[in-house]
């Protein structure tokens, strides 16, 4: 190796000139080349864009037609709970239908105690007129 400062001549492989103590121009492996562009591109994936149809909005047509099909009775629940569970549905029908079963249950479960509380109310009347016949035909004796 000669020494591109001072011209003296060293061994093959050393880091620094013997004789000045500059640096020795190694000769390196060249640098890897840049990828190509076409590589850093070629997994670029578009973004995608509000076409989901699932997410997309009802349009009015469709949420008219979905009121329409609630006020249909045993059609109405049973889509309800299709449109409600399947994975495929609008989004937008989907948490409509679960919003509307929700009601549903809040209804059934108001109209049980509605029921309970009319029977337990008929009950205490029908004592009351037992008690009130016995007392009269105790009375008659
Ligand atoms: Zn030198």
């Amino acid at each position: 190796m000669i020494c591109k400062n001072c011209g003296a001549s060293s061994p093959d492989g050393v880091m620094f000139c013997g004789n000045c103590g500059t640096r020795m121009d190694v000769q390196e492996q060249p640098a890897p080349s840049p990828q190509p562009a076409q590589q850093q591109y070629s997994n670029f994936t578009p973004v995608k864009t509000s076409s989901d149809p699932l997410r997309e909005p009802l349009s009015t047509g469709s949420y008219m037609l979905m009121m329409l099909v609630s006020f249909i009775p045993i059609v109405n629940l049973i889509m309800l709970l299709v449109w409600a569970f399947s994975s495929d549905t609008n989004l937008n029908r989907k948490n409509w239908s679960r919003a509307m079963l929700i009601w549903w249950l809040i209804g059934i479960g108001l109209s049980i105690l509605l029921f309970i509380a009319i029977a337990a109310l008929g009950a205490s009347l029908f004592n009351s007129l037992g008690e009130l016949g016995e007392f009269s035909y105790d009375f008659s004796y």
